[in-house]
């Protein structure tokens, strides 16, 4: 038998409901927002990541899927969206009647990284960035937008890690110095850090590997490097964040694994996924979009891990997936045509309908009904059909009612409506 290809997964049903209440409240929450959908493909040019995550970067080195396409053109399957946005921006003119916009996506992302707990090969976010605004109250609005978006989805105890990273003003004396500092430590880090130290020393402070977090335990702080600019910026998105009580905590290690990231880096991160604890991140990127070959002009973003918020979700509403208002339970062929009939044409009326034709007894279909966790149960036999008369059971008071056969759509679905059974 084929089986699944290691590192991705099937996302069934019930899980699936979680995915869809999570997706459908991001749109909605996001939308109010001033943000719109945008759909880029998962598939892109090799050279479009390679330009913008970074050469020197975990992604690009060793997690992205590439393959040749036609003519010598090597293509990737998206890894993260930012740069696939920022290329539609650049491509489709999108800054040419105004220059500010703001999107969101929602899909998949490929990335060949040790399959554990928490990370997958194929995993999704939903992306939300912002072009044409350099202002600190954007940094501050998305995140607000973002600590607000978990809060309608009951999500506690998350935190808000903040760091900036400065801009090339004054982001190359910090370099410097953590350079120089690593420089002497080498024999602590490991090998990718030891290769990358030159290129990019500030992946080290990223790095999960116990040596090298000890290696970088006294590092200089880009905090203490920042121009006056980037001060007053990192200032003013805190002050906002204070006055809408947003509670966050500056962590001068937090550098995100992309190389575009300038000023205000931000994630969002819990206790409860394990050693997995981010559940989204971001942060400004005032460059990438001339780095592309675009206008000049300023960009900020961020990527929630759905799988792991879908985890989150789950913990706190195990039983999310709601069995169907009516079950339909018709003994006999005549019944079984007239319930046909009324489980099609009540499920188009917007009541979740089940029906079941199997012909089994009523002890049979009642079980599969309590196991479906239906509400209610509509009964259907010889007797009823000579009475003119179904009979309607809530599966939880166990209380019954008969209902007019002649009008058991319109009765049905008015009780079910309001919630009367
Ligand atoms: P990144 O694009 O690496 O900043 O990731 C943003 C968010 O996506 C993270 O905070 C995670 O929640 C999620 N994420 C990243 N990589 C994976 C993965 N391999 N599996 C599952 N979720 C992931």
């Amino acid at each position: 038998m084929i089986q699944l290809v290691r590192g991705f997964r099937d996302i069934l049903p019930p899980e699936t409901s979680v995915w869809q209440y999570v997706e459908s409240i991001a749109k909605e929450h996001f939308e109010n927002f001033g943000f719109r959908e945008m759909r880029p493909p998962v598939l892109e040019q090799a050279a479009l990541f390679q330009r913008s995550i970074g050469e020197h970067t975990d992604i690009v080195e060793k997690e992205m899927y590439t393959f040749a396409g036609s003519k010598d053109t090597m293509l990737t399957l998206r890894p993260e969206a930012t740069a696939s946005v920022v290329r539609a921006y650049i491509q489709h003119k999108l800054y040419s009647v105004d220059p500010i916009c703001k999107f969101y996506t929602i899909g998949p992302m490929f990335r060949k990284e040790r399959p554990q707990k928490g990370r997958y090969r194929q995993f999704h976010q939903i992306n939300a960035e912002v072009f044409g605004v350099d202002s600190p109250y954007m940094d501050a609005q998305l995140i607000f937008m973002l600590m607000t978006y978990f809060a309608r989805l009951s999500i506690t105890g998350l935190r808000a890690h903040l760091n900036s990273l400065g801009c090339p003003e004054c982001r190359p004396a910090f370099r410097q110095n953590l350079s120089d500092m690593l420089s002497a430590r080498t024999e602590k880090l490991c090998e990718d850090c030891v290769r990358r130290l030159d290129k990019n020393p500030l992946r080290v402070l990223d790095c999960k590997k116990e040596s090298c977090r000890e290696a970088v335990a006294d590092a200089p702080s880009m905090i203490d490097f920042l121009c006056g600019d980037c001060k007053r910026h990192f200032a003013a998105v805190q002050s906002v964040l204070d006055r809408m009580d947003v509670p966050f905590e500056i962590d001068t290690g937090l550098v995100r694994g992309l190389d575009y990231y300038t000023r205000t880096a931000f994630e969002i991160q819990t206790e409860e996924l394990g050693a997995q604890n981010a559940v989204a991140g971001g942060g400004r990127y005032d460059n990438l979009v001339e780095m592309l070959g675009g206008p000049s002009q300023p960009a900020i973003g961020f990527a929630v891990g759905v799988d792991r918020l879908v985890e989150l979700v789950e913990a706190k509403f195990p039983a999310f997936d709601a069995g169907p208002d009516v079950f339909f339970v018709p003994m006999g062929d005549a019944a079984m045509e007239m319930v046909a009939q009324w489980v099609c044409r009540l499920a188009d009326a917007g009541i979740r309908t089940e029906a079941d034709f199997s012909g089994r007894s009523l002890k049979a279909l009642m079980r599969r009904a309590d196991r479906m966790e239906a509400k209610n149960v509509l009964i259907v036999g010889d007797k009823e059909i000579a009475e003119n008369e179904a009979v309607l059971r809530n599966m939880k008071t166990r209380d019954q009612v008969g209902v007019p056969m002649d009008r058991l759509v319109d009765t049905v679905r008015e009780k079910v409506a309001r919630e009367e059974f």
